[in-house]
């Protein structure tokens, strides 16, 4: 554990080792799950690099100066911090240059070219690098290949596939692993997120590793839901006109805007999609327990009962299918529709004997 941040230790000595022997890199690309921390620790090390109370190679900023002070108070006249607009699906070249009246007098690249008004450098650190325009990662090479001396850039992303590669070839890469279940299970207990043990664990065992995931689950609504899985999407309890309307409600009462539906939607595909892993995992005892069915081994899936095989597979296909048709702005309505119509096909055809 390093300032609070679990789970990435060797994240932080990889840091450690570059600043020790003076081989800090101008610019970073975090990639990695969301929810797992990246933004955290890029907002630590930012600290660290930046306090007037300790070295920078020290990697451990007091906490007391004016810098960690303004920092922490999230008003730090050397540090950038962008991210997606609300609302907004991309960033916007904006942020970087300027908008039209004052281009390269405003944005991210024109405060960065900027003498410290504090310390010796300046950092920036670029969220959602996922939703960078072509326009917008243009706007940022120049900064990305000549940063003023010091500077450091940190863009955070989830996968390496989701990056332009101009991007990609001017950044060092820094994988960020998902988080142990066992620490999301405490840092949910600590966060006061879950309310108590047993929660703790469901909901991080569900989390794939990411706490942001994990609260998401932990919202009572889809932790009801969660608890009545089992019945519902069992080939006898399979109801899709019933679960049709209980879901659309669910994904209503997330709110008018289509962000917040959309996680909603996404957080009930991948509960879904666990819950067939779990069928898969009983199905086959204690000799796959604990093993995740998508990497069981050739003798250990011949144990498994060749139906429930077989429905559970195509069920948790289906669940990732309609994540990725969400991804592509498939329309909600019509995506949940189909995705129960095929749920209904799968698990009706398992009650059929062949
Ligand atoms: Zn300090």
């Amino acid at each position: 554990m390093w300032h609070g941040i679990y789970g990435h230790d060797s994240v932080v000595e990889r840091f450690r080792q570059s600043l020790a022997k003076g081989r800090l890199a101008s610019s970073y690309l975090f990639l990695g799950p969301p929810g797992v921390g990246k933004h955290t620790l890029a907002l630590k090390l930012a600290q660290g690099l930046l306090c007037q109370g300790s070295e920078a190679h020290q990697m451990d900023p007091c906490g007391q100066c004016e810098s960690c002070r303004l920092l922490e108070a999230g008003n730090h006249p050397d540090l950038d911090l962008i991210g997606l607009p609300p609302g907004k699906r991309w960033l916007p070249v904006d942020l970087f240059i300027g908008d039209r009246e004052h281009r390269h007098k405003v944005g991210l690249c024109h405060n960065i070219a900027m003498k410290p008004m504090l310390g010796q450098r300046r950092v920036a650190i670029i969220d959602d690098a996922d939703h960078l325009t072509i326009e917008s990662a243009n706007s940022l090479l120049k900064t990305l290949e000549e940063p003023p001396q010091g500077t450091i850039l940190i863009l955070i992303g989830t996968s390496r596939s989701r990056q332009l590669p101009t991007i990609l070839s001017r950044t060092q890469v820094v994988r960020f692993s998902p988080l142990p279940t066992e620490v999301v299970a405490d840092l949910l207990i600590q966060q006061e997120i879950a309310a108590d043990r047993s929660q703790s664990t469901v909901l991080a065992r569900c989390s794939e590793g990411s706490l942001q995931r994990a609260s998401e689950l932990a919202d009572p609504e889809l932790w009801q839901l969660q608890q009545r899985l089992p019945q519902q999407f069992s080939p006898q309890g399979f109801d899709s006109i019933r679960l049709g309307a209980e879901l659309t409600a669910l994904i209503n009462a997330a709110g008018k805007e289509t962000d917040a539906r959309r996680r909603r939607m996404r957080a009930i595909f991948q509960l879904v999609g666990k819950h067939f892993r779990q069928v898969l995992r009983s199905s086959c005892g204690a000799a796959c327990e604990s093993g995740d069915p998508q990497t069981l081994a050739g003798e250990q899936m011949a144990q498994l009962d060749p139906s429930v095989q077989e429905y559970a597979l195509a069920a948790i296909d289906r669940c990732l299918e309609a994540e990725m048709q969400l991804d592509r702005n498939a329309n909600q309505a019509t995506l949940l529709e189909c995705w129960l119509d095929d749920l209904a096909d799968i698990l009706t055809r398992s009650l059929t004997p062949s």
